[in-house]
């Protein structure tokens, strides 16, 4: 069958219509869309499932020649590539997979300008011969996919991605579109710097998915805590079930299958045809059970996952932002269940201390976790917190998630609050100088550190006032303060900011209630089982 040639439409609806049989436009789409088909720059952070891939196929189509789409995922290149040229785009690829001859293929198609869209692995931009073969065809526009990939200070930092900095430079008129799930401010702002995207336009999407309802349970007896989830909440639904090892997702799957569950294992020490052959039956068959790493789930589009569930504390919000996000695509109403100990904490946070890559680089890993910590450990609405994350403030509670279905426990801790807050405050105001959580506590504390005595911060007003709480405490009220949005870190040291919101509780126009920490010793806590 012959399709009816794409390159004719030149109007960006109509692209919309004709090639990928949509009939409308997603909230945030349009706006980029023609933004980047006049030639502009743009930078859009968007939810997972959230309609990125329009959002630079479709100027490619619009503009004369090639659009060269920068993407990590190797593995999935093949399938997008396919997917297009099912819809008559032609499409093609170049990465480490293939073979001389399909290479050579590609790349004639590419000059003789016979190629809309054309996928690229970022380490090719580091060959010579790469650039040689860009500089002889026609780019339409460049778009770099995972973008935050490029940010130090994301969760998925790859060095590879520092060469896109330069394509400005070598193709100055050609326009870029970056793109990425992942929202943080500070991602945001690495981004952008990275990639010279100032002037660009910057479209940030409602990272909201109001189907999805938030749950995380202390963790007691896990197994007997997630079978009796799975039946009473998700009899013979599918879904996903993420462990932090391989040994683990093993023997969850076959935990779940002796007790009549339809589940199968997936992580990355499997042979790769029983894991292609597993993920290929989850997607195909009804009501399976994917036990799984986190190697499972970039890029699967299964509308109907009606629960994700966390047996182990994820690494970072980015990461349970995205692992969740892929329950409930087609909207209908979806579980997001963890179960958490301060014995995850203490795992992983030895994960960290004996990781590769420098001090800085273990720091931010720390942050991380003390957000996604602070975020189980809250008192306010999850979804609250989860937004103002990822810097979208929403305050009405969500009516959705545990923690405002049964509200938690909680102490009135706006007095504390107020005094990290006015710590940070003057330390900034008086002496214009950003410090980490630990330096700000030991102010509190009235410790006379090193550090204290050669910036003379025992001279400050808010020295000492702290002594009601001790050191663990303290942290716990930041840990808080940071998944309340109330504090923001940022760079290599943690430096701790201001947010827009800490002035309200500055002035006393709020009140900052947090959950009631369990009392249990450090000691005791690092000697608990999993
Ligand atoms: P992302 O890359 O943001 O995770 P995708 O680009 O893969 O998301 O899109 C997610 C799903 O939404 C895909 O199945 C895609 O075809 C669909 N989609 C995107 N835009 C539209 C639209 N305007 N109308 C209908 N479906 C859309
Ligand atoms: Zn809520």
């Amino acid at each position: 069958m012959t399709l009816p040639s794409v390159r004719a439409p030149r109007d960006a609806t109509d692209v919309l219509r004709r090639v990928f049989g949509y009939e409308s436009f997603r909230d945030g789409q349009q706006e980029i869309i023609e933004h980047v088909a006049a030639g502009g720059d743009a930078l859009v952070l968007m939810p997972t499932g959230g309609g990125k891939s329009l959002c630079y196929q479709i100027p490619a189509l619009v503009r004369p020649g090639t659009g060269v789409v920068v993407s990590p995922l190797i593995a999935l290149m093949q399938d997008q590539v396919e997917a297009l040229r099912a819809l008559g785009v032609q499409a093609g690829f170049l990465n480490s997979t293939q073979d001389d001859s399909a290479r050579r293929e590609v790349e004639a198609a590419f000059v003789a300008g016979e190629l809309d869209l054309l996928y690229l692995a970022p380490e090719r931009l580091r060959l010579r011969s790469t650039v040689e073969l860009l500089d002889r065809g026609e780019i339409a526009l460049f778009a770099i996919d995972e973008a935050h990939c490029v940010a130090q200070w994301g969760h998925d930092f790859r060095p590879d991605y520092l060469l896109l900095s330069e394509l400005s430079q070598h193709w100055p008129q050609v326009p870029r579109i970056a793109l990425t799930a992942t929202a943080t401010p500070a991602t945001h702002k690495e981004i952008t710097a990275r990639l010279g995207l100032e002037n660009a336009r910057h479209v940030v999407a409602d990272f909201d998915r109001p189907n999805i309802q938030y749950r995380m349970v202390p963790k007691k007896e896990p197994k007997a805590q997630l079978l009796e989830f799975l039946r009473t909440e998700h009899a013979g639904d599918a879904g996903i079930v993420y462990c932090l090892s391989r040994a683990s997702v093993e023997k969850i799957a076959d935990f779940l299958a002796t007790n009549g569950i339809a589940a199968l294992p997936y992580h990355a020490g499997l042979d790769a045809r029983v894991r292609a052959e597993h993920q290929a039956r989850f997607l195909r068959e009804d009501g399976l059970v994917m036990v799984a790493t986190i190697a499972f789930g970039m890029g699967i589009d299964k509308p109907d996952v009606r629960f994700v569930a966390h047996l182990d504390l994820p690494k970072s919000v980015e990461g349970y932002y995205q692992e969740t996000g892929r329950a409930g695509r087609d909207g209908l109403r979806s579980t997001a269940w963890l179960a958490y100990g301060l014995q995850d904490v203490v795992q992983l946070r030895r994960l960290i201390d004996t990781s590769e890559g420098d001090a800085a680089h273990r720091r931010r890993l720390g942050h991380h976790l003390d957000a996604m910590f602070a975020l189980c450990e809250t008192v306010e609405c999850r979804r609250v917190g989860l937004l103002a994350y990822f810097g979208q403030p929403r305050s009405a509670p969500c009516g959705n998630c545990d923690t405002c279905l049964e509200p938690q426990q909680s102490w009135d801790a706006t007095v504390p609050a107020q005094k990290v807050l006015s710590a940070v405050l003057r330390l900034h105001r008086e002496r214009r100088q950003k410090f980490g959580a630990g330096h700000v506590i030991d102010i509190l504390l009235g410790k006379r550190t090193p550090k204290v005595g050669q910036h003379g911060h025992d001279t400050l007003t808010v020295f000492g006032i702290g002594t009601e709480l001790g050191e663990a405490e303290w942290r716990g009220v930041v840990r808080q303060l940071l998944a309340q949005g109330l504090l923001t870190v940022e760079g290599d040291h943690g430096t701790l900011l201001l947010t827009d919101a800490s002035g309200e509780v500055l002035r006393k126009e709020r009140t900052v209630s947090m959950r009631r920490e369990p009392q249990r010793p450090a000691k005791a806590a690092a000697a608990a089982k999993n």
